[in-house]
């Protein structure tokens, strides 16, 4: 997937004016938000099952190497085959071996942020395999020849009369007016689909290293039929997302479906150990996984190893106030939002991606509702510390925050600077107290008006209270 991150303030100022985006961003948001906030407050032990995850996950990660050959000998055990790939040119070479070795035509797919992150689509559409995705969000964004722009709602931003049109022109009409309708037409087309499928593939939510087990988590089946039906079954996986047992699946899964979208438990939640064995009614004859690097062991050991915790639950960016007016596809790459501000530049480089970093506001809410609680607004301001000291930050920004420091640094000058801050703000508010024309803030009081202060600084109204 191409990178258009150093497009990000075009794209913003486009999602901007965009009426479809905000209305179809602003329902799905408020349901996964609200969700997650009615079912949280069911668990006491929530905050508790937090912090285990977080030491299970800090665990894993300093015993990487030794979870994942455990991991590699269960999967050979039970009669499957692990392969390793550095990077995501590693990765496609070895789906395109297997997928030539059993001759296959149709392949059908499961989500899969890691098969987004190494370009899996393109490189088998180029080789000429007609590649299906079965995730009804995955396939209304492949109709629309767009990348998905939540990490578990990828179509979170059309509307329903937007996935009509799509539907009418990809299978004709007459248009689909509900969504139970539109619903029914993509499965009967993804049935016929799933029988014709040589191979499938899937992501791994969790791979055990205890018994050899990938593990997917849908609320449309998708993800079973396309890895049962097929005659070879691949899973796209990156190497942090092992855990040590079945019991340790247990209590991320219990975080997992409250974090995302609010719901107790995901409807399926299938496990595959190997192929299929004598006896079995159904499954693969191969099972492959694919353990995916790609910069991966570059964060371990790091400061930004925490962010290897990551579940990909979609919290943070549910609850990203940035995120929520801009949507996914402004962050120009595969993962949006507060977790893509700090993945995108680790991943494809600090001067690509220099806006992202600084596209967040620190409010913290992503931090208070990561399930395995990863320090986001630190990482991102280590990334803007990077940035400062290659010099990647715009030099006029460099002076200015030199010279903010020089203020700050002499505690009288700084206190004068805010009252008379404070005086001239309130002056320029007017009656309305509102400031339309920020000078110097163009930017920002372009898009909406700065609230004139009162007139007096914190320090003042405190110390008036105080008396
Ligand atoms: S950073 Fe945390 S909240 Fe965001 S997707 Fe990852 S686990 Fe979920």
């Amino acid at each position: 997937m191409k990178v258009g991150s150093p497009r990000f303030k075009e794209k913003t100022l486009v999602a901007l004016a965009d009426p479809n985006l905000r209305q179809a961003l602003g329902q799905s948001r408020k349901g996964f938000v609200n969700g997650r906030a009615a079912l949280v407050a069911g668990v006491p032990e929530f905050e508790a099952m937090r912090d285990q995850a977080r030491d299970v996950k800090n665990h894993v990660l300093a015993n990487l190497d030794h979870y994942l050959e455990r991991f590699e000998a269960s999967v050979t055990a039970a009669g499957g085959h692990v392969h390793w790939a550095a990077d995501a040119e590693d990765a496609r070479r070895i789906v395109l071996d297997i997928c030539q070795r059993v001759d296959a035509k149709v392949v059908t797919k499961g989500k899969s942020m890691v098969s987004e992150e190494i370009g899996l689509n393109e490189a088998l559409e180029e080789q000429g395999y007609t590649v299906v995705e079965t995730d009804l969000g995955e396939y209304i964004i492949q109709l629309a020849h767009e990348p998905p722009s939540h990490i578990i709602a990828p179509a979170i931003h059309k509307t329903k009369a937007q996935v009509a049109e799509l539907f009418e022109a990809a299978h004709g009409g007459p248009r689909k007016t509900t969504v139970g309708e539109l619903v029914t037409e993509a499965r009967l087309v993804l049935r016929e689909k799933y029988f014709q499928a040589d191979v499938g593939i899937t992501g791994g939510n969790y791979l055990v290293a205890e018994t050899g087990s990938s593990i997917i988590v849908t609320n449309e089946g998708n993800g079973d039929l396309t890895q049962t039906l097929a005659r070879v079954h691949i899973v796209t996986s990156g190497i942090e997302r092992i855990v040590p047992t079945l019991d340790d699946v247990a209590l991320f899964l219990r975080i997992l479906a409250r974090s995302a979208t609010g719901q107790e438990t995901e409807t399926y939640t299938t496990l595959s150990t190997g192929p299929r064995r004598p006896g079995d009614v159904d499954g693969p004859e191969e099972y492959h996984v694919v353990l995916v690097d790609n910069g991966r062991s570059k964060m371990l050991g790091g400061k930004f190893q925490d962010m290897l915790r990551c579940i990909r639950c979609g919290a943070c960016m549910n609850h990203c106030p940035v995120y929520g007016a801009v949507g996914g596809h402004a962050y120009g790459w595969v993962y949006p939002g507060p977790m893509g501000a700090v993945l995108t530049p680790l991943f494809v480089g600090l001067d690509a991606t220099r806006d992202l970093p600084n596209a967040c506001t620190l409010n913290g809410r992503c931090q208070s509702v990561c399930p395995v609680r990863i320090p986001l607004p630190e990482l991102l301001r280590e990334l803007r510390h990077r940035q400062h000291e290659q010099g990647l930050r715009p030099p006029g920004q460099t002076r200015a925050i030199g010279a903010w420091r020089f203020v700050a640094e002499r505690p009288r000058l700084y206190q004068f600077a805010n009252r008379m801050a404070a005086r001239v703000l309130k002056k320029m508010g007017g009656s309305a107290g509102r400031i339309a024309n920020l000078p110097g803030g163009a930017a920002w009081s372009g898009l909406r008006d700065l609230p004139a202060p009162q007139g007096q600084t914190f320090l003042e109204l405190w110390q008036a209270r105080r008396k």
